[in-house]
């Protein structure tokens, strides 16, 4: 940590106890900023640093919900509204077991500087339950959901707050809590939340942005050393969202994705992901990835409680959850002639991770970077809520395309700008930093 921010980590990290997550993102972001800081003093004058560390407003509340056999379980739901200094606070929803505090400021806290970046007049939040969808009906899904939005519905809005998806809730969720959500307010609001179905407000592409555009980003990357993605080796962690479309779009340009894997094991399929089968098993009948290779034939191999990272590639694209590369797993990548490393996933390589890839020269492209086309095409979803128009799948990818090439060139620029050329993770950071701490300090003292 520079010695310039050691007195403001050391007070974040005791005003906000046992958060981990939160610390290691706040620690990844910190330690970047030394150079923009010492190049623009008014920054560090005006205490944007020590006003974007603190949320606008975080909402913790509870979630009573009856199961189908009458039971009743109470889950702890929250919101945290970070940032609106670019536009109405923007963040998935997290149903997970795991889920707390810690972690959902964690990730309203990365969306901040990823918002920004996208360049859409977007703020930054996050939010979810410990509820876990898991092994649940439909119908015990719905309540949970109508439950947490009956007390979520008072801090949405348009232009205040727009949740979406993340791990553990997709289309069905977001469907359920827009039926409470128009139940309660009796407003047609479609622009309150995205990720929602095709025929009720939904974009075409919004699914695939997040995969896709990771992909892109790789593309991106690879470009700048000379290399093509056509002809990669490509392997994938997760079997949700994210990683089902990284895999899709990798195929699309001639990548080799060969692997899925779940918090269970993982699978590789030598002749290459058959996509639809994983996403029958996955979308369709809720399964796992020991389906998948129970169900593809000999081609595909099954490891229970692996590393997906131990299988040799050229592009990782860690697109499960939060460290779920750790340094151990970057050298074995590293050994293995590793060239890119792409984050689907919020935080999911380790700050040694981090380290072992950048002295190894593997390119690495940041979450806040790399994923953003996610949350773009979210801005993208709300653009055409707020017009009543509903684009094409091309017309929406064409502008995804567009924008990650220019997350990806900003971010490669402004790292050269202040000295560290190749450097994602600094350049991401400051790139975003800039844009929400000229904004703050435009707006007073907010
Ligand atoms: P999904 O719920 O669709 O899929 C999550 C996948 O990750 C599942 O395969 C799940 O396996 C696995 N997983 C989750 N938790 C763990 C764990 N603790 N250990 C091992 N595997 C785990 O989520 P998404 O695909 O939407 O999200 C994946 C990541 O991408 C998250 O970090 C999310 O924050 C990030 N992201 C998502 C965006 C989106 O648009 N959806 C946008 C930007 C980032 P299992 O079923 O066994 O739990």
């Amino acid at each position: 940590m520079p010695a310039l921010l050691q007195p403001l980590h050391a007070e974040v990290l005791r005003r906000n106890p046992g958060e981990p997550e939160f610390h290691q993102a706040l620690g990844e972001v910190l330690e970047t900023l030394e150079p923009v800081l010492t190049a623009r003093p008014e920054l560090l004058e005006a205490r944007l640093l020590e006003r974007i560390v603190e949320p606008e407003r975080q909402i913790i509340f509870r979630v009573p919900w009856q199961d189908d056999q009458g039971r009743i379980h109470v889950n702890r739901g929250m919101r945290v509204e970070f940032n609106s200094a670019l536009g109405p606070y923007k963040g998935g929803l997290r149903f997970h077991p795991s889920v707390n505090l810690g972690i959902v400021k964690f990730l309203g806290f990365e969306q901040i500087f990823k918002n920004a970046l996208t360049g859409l007049g977007i703020g930054g939040g996050k939010g979810g339950s410990d509820f876990d969808p898991r092994g649940r009906s439909d119908a015990e899904v719905m309540r949970f959901c109508q439950s947490f939005m009956t007390e979520l519905h008072r801090h949405l809005g348009e232009h205040t707050d727009v949740p979406a998806g993340d791990i553990g809730v997709g289309g069905r969720e977001i469907g359920y809590l827009f039926g409470q959500y128009r139940r309660i307010t009796n407003r047609w609001e479609a622009g309150v939340l995205t990720g929602k179905g095709l025929g009720w407000g939904g974009s075409l592409a919004r699914a695939e942005a997040t995969g896709y555009g990771n992909v892109l980003f790789a593309a991106e990357m690879l470009k700048t050393r000379g290399a093509d993605l056509a002809g990669q080796r490509v392997t994938v962690s997760g079997s949700g969202n994210v990683a089902l479309y990284s895999i899709q779009k990798a195929q699309a340009l001639g990548a080799h994705a060969v692997t899925a894997s779940d918090s269970a094991g993982y699978v590789v399929d030598e002749k290459g992901i058959d996509l639809e089968l994983l996403q029958q098993i996955k979308e369709v009948e809720r399964g796992r990835v020991s389906d998948y290779a129970e169900r593809r034939g000999p081609s595909a191999r099954y490891v229970p409680g692996g590393s997906v990272w131990d299988v040799p590639t050229d592009v990782a694209l860690p697109s499960a959850t939060q460290n779920e590369l750790d340094a151990d797993a970057a050298r074995t990548l590293v050994r293995n002639g590793v060239k890119a490393v792409s984050e689907g996933a919020n935080m999911p390589t380790t700050p040694e991770a981090v380290r072992v890839l950048r002295e190894a020269g593997v390119l690495f492209g940041p979450g806040k970077a790399a994923n953003a086309g996610g949350v773009a095409t979210s801005a993208l979803e709300m653009q055409q809520n707020a017009g009543r128009e509903a684009w094409s799948f091309s017309e929406v990818e064409d502008r995804l395309a567009f924008i990650m090439r220019d997350i990806h060139a900003t971010v490669r620029d402004t790292a050269e700008r202040y000295g560290a050329p190749g450097d994602y993770v600094l350049g991401a950071n400051i790139a975003g930093f800039e844009r929400v701490a000229d904004a703050m300090n435009a707006q007073g003292l907010i």
